[in-house]
């Protein structure tokens, strides 16, 4: 955790939900509701299709409801596409950029998730911007290096605390059960946190930096517990109400 920077638990349910998974947000609404003091923020990211009646069964209370993925333009000719505009008419209040299963599938770069970010924060959602290395760069020494430079090409200039959640996510954990050890993922966090800080200054000090890939209720207290940890991007035990909850809870 970081001294007074108030953590964040976010779901990625990803390409998985239809209507009748709103049961699940009902479930973790009740329950983040039943368990009073919010010692953190909890957000479930769904596919589009299920933003407005997530917001809805969300009620705007205890839990926020983003989008995983949004367009760099306002509106045009982008057949398929959803913009940050329309995620943010739909209900979402942030939304996930840069995710490692889009920078792969959709051969997102850089520049095209920094283009994300702002569009974001024009529409005024928080942008929640993805970095990590895979499983061959940590193995070649480069996970420092992969993931400063996906900081420095994937943030724009005008980042706030308020605007922006950085998610640390090794590739080679995300779905696997493979989790860095708890000094591999201080020393990246660490990273982060000093590149934030002399490109942001306070803002940098201050932003959430989540960890992802394979939190589960098992392993989540301790991940929570390491310094620059402030909360985390779950994805597989986020589509089950218990499991997501009991993440929440792990919270220190
Ligand atoms: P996982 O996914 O928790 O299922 O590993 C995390 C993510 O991709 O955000």
């Amino acid at each position: 955790m970081t001294p007074g920077v108030k953590p964040l638990v976010a779901g990625n349910w990803k390409m998985n939900g239809t209507g009748a998974a709103l049961g699940e947000v009902r479930a973790i609404v009740e329950g983040l509701s039943a368990s009073g003091s919010a010692v953190a923020d909890a957000m479930l990211c769904v596919p589009a299709t299920l933003i407005g009646r997530a917001a809805d069964a969300a009620g705007g209370a205890v839990l926020e409801i983003g989008g995983q993925d949004c367009h760099a333009k306002e509106s045009g000719a982008h057949t398929g596409d959803v913009s940050a505009e329309m995620l943010r008419d739909a209900g979402a209040s942030a939304v996930i950029v840069g995710h490692s299963e889009r920078r792969t599938d959709h051969g997102e770069t850089d520049a095209t998730v920094r283009d994300k970010a702002a569009a974001a924060w024009r529409a005024g959602v928080t942008a929640i911007i993805c970095v990590g290395e895979t499983r061959e760069q940590r193995e070649n020494g480069e996970a420092e290096r992969v993931t400063s430079a996906q900081l420095d090409g994937s943030i724009p200039d005008d980042m706030t605390a308020g605007n922006t959640v950085i998610a640390y996510e090794p590739v080679w954990a995300i779905g696997t059960g493979l989790v860095p050890s708890n000094d591999d993922i201080a020393a990246i966090h660490a990273l982060i946190r000093d590149r934030m800080e002399a490109r942001f200054g306070g803002e940098g000090r201050k932003v959430r930096i989540l960890y992802g890939g394979s939190v589960k209720s098992g392993n989540a207290a301790e991940i929570f517990a390491i310094d620059n940890v402030d909360g985390g991007l779950i994805g597989g035990a986020s589509l089950k109400a218990a499991d997501f909850l009991a993440i929440c809870d792990a919270v220190p």
